[in-house]
C-alpha cells in the first residue's frame, strides 16, 4: 500500500501534545460518497487528509477537527461527528 504524504506541511506534535486529542468533532468519510476529486487533501490546513493509492484517509493523530474537508468536499462525502458519538 502506497501513502502519499502531502507536498506542503507534515503533521506533528503540538506544544500541548498530539493535536488530535484536540479536537470536538471528528471528519468521517463515507466512501460510497467519495469520487476521489482529493479537495479534501488539498485543502486540509494540518496534512491530515492522506492519500492512499487513489483513495484518501484521515490521520487522527494529528486531525484537529477544523471541518475544513468536510466544508470543501463537493459531494458531501464527509461528515463531523461529535467524538463521543463514534
Ligand atoms: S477536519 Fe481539518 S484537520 Fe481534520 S482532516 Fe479535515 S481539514 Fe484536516
Ligand atoms: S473532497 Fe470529498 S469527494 Fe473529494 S476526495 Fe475528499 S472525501 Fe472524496
Amino acid at each position: 500500500m502506497e501513502m502519499l504524504e502531502t507536498p506542503l506541511s507534515k503533521p506533528s506534535e503540538g506544544s500541548a501534545g498530539i493535536t488530535g486529542y484536540w479536537r470536538t468533532f471528528k471528519p468521517v468519510i463515507n466512501k460510497s460518497k467519495c469520487v476521489k476529486c482529493l479537495l479534501c487533501w488539498i485543502y486540509c490546513p494540518e496534512g491530515t487528509v492522506i492519500r492512499i493509492n487513489d483513495s484518501v484517509d484521515i490521520n487522527y493523530m494529528y486531525c484537529k477537527g477544523c471541518g475544513i474537508c468536510a466544508n470543501e468536499c463537493p459531494t458531501k462525502a464527509i461528515d463531523m461527528v461529535l467524538e463521543e458519538e463514534i
